[in-house]
């Protein structure tokens, strides 16, 4: 197949990542006879630094003619000066509202051979296998703010419209895994909550081959730590989001490792990394390639429809963390390009 894909590289490790994950795209269109076309451009405090802007015009009009977009990180020391004018950050909420983006997909598996890195024990990692739906566009980070010298306030705000599509793309997901879907809220408390919790409890009944569980935020938060490998899909709101899976990123052992996707109606996607531009290491060659390899089969996934190619490459990049070479963050002291020949080599096997 032909696909048109925008890479982002942005700052600090950025740059050496994206080119780990497009080298592993190229080597899997090879494989299999497709014909992905690459054009980069500049977003974040690059970008601020050519143009002045954290999102170019031109940048945003290619991300949104593209098939899919691949994103490393924004940001870092330099720009970081919270008086100043505009802020890498600032580009890629820009983006995402400008791709129509919704639904923010971290996958958490835990890799046996890495579970001595992970702070739970051993046996409680087994099988850990967490699918994680955050709603990106609501709640209260987009609601009204104020503040005033005495108080301030947040609005939280959700529409059924707006919890009804995450919800749409959680149970769709569900189906092609485990069939399970817990939805997180804090409906004993927030209106909000209860809001959500019903539209979900709706959408549901279309879904009747997939199993639904409600928990609280609070429970959740125990539960990620004590019994991780009952979870399939987990489904929440924008601000739960954020804190779940940065509790369940520490799970996995490092930040190095962890994709995510973010989706909006049809096969459009954004997909990064979770982890930042890594200052402390950027420019070094020896940032884990893994978080950004593995958005890339999210991206042959989910805006390709391109599944056995995915699965090619998160065997591939399995074989690697089982047998090594492994960066520094996983104890090893491979550089980049080391682990990204690795994984070139064992996509052999597997494609
Ligand atoms: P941001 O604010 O951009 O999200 P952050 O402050 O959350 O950034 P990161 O930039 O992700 O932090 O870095 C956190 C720590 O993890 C740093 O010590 C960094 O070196 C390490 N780290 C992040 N990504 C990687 C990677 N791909 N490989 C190795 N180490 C990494
Ligand atoms: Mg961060």
């Amino acid at each position: 197949m032909k696909a048109r894909i925008v890479t982002l590289p942005g700052d600090g490790v950025g740059p050496e990542v994206t080119a780990a994950a497009v080298a592993v795209l190229e080597a899997v269109a090879g494989h299999y006879g497709h014909d992905f076309a690459f054009a980069e451009h500049p977003i974040g405090g690059c970008a601020i630094d050519a143009t002045g802007e954290p999102l170019p015009a031109a940048t945003l009009e290619a991300c949104q003619r593209a098939d899919a977009v691949l994103l490393g990180a924004v940001g870092g020391p330099k720009w970081s000066d919270p008086n100043a004018p505009v802020r890498p950050e600032q580009g890629l909420l820009a983006l995402r509202a400008g791709l129509g983006v919704y639904a923010n997909l971290r996958p958490l598996a835990v890799h046996p051979a890495l579970a001595a890195l992970s702070p739970l024990k051993t046996e409680k990692l087994r099988g850990v296998d967490v699918l994680f739906v955050r709603e990106l566009t609501g709640g209260a980070y987009f609601g009204a703010k104020t503040r005033g010298a005495d108080a301030a306030t947040d609005e939280c705000k959700y529409t059924v419209a707006e919890i009804e599509r995450v919800a749409r793309r959680a149970f769709e997901l569900a189906r092609g895994r485990r069939r399970h879907v817990t939805s997180v809220d804090k409906a004993n408390v927030l209106e909000t909550s209860r809001l959500w919790r019903s539209t979900i409890a709706r959408v549901a009944a279309d879904y009747p081959d997939v199993g639904l569980e409600h928990q609280l935020v609070d429970s959740m938060a125990m539960l990620l730590l004590t019994q991780p490998s009952r979870y399939d899909v987990v489904v929440t709101e924008n601000l739960f989001g954020d804190i779940l899976t940065d509790e369940a990123a520490a799970l996995a052992g490092s930040l190095g490792l962890l994709p995510s996707a973010s989706l909006g109606e049809g096969s459009h996607g954004l997909y990064e990394p979770i982890h930042g531009s890594a200052p402390d290491i950027a420019g070094q060659g020896v940032a884990n390639p893994v978080g950004a390899i593995l958005s890339a089969a999210l991206l042959l996934r989910h805006s390709l429809g391109l599944e056995a190619e995915a699965q090619a490459v998160e065997a591939a990049v399995a074989q690697v963390l089982e047998h090594g070479p492994r960066s520094r963050d996983l104890g090893g002291n491979a550089g980049t390009a080391a682990v990204l020949d690795a994984v070139r080599i064992a996509l052999e096997d597997h494609a």
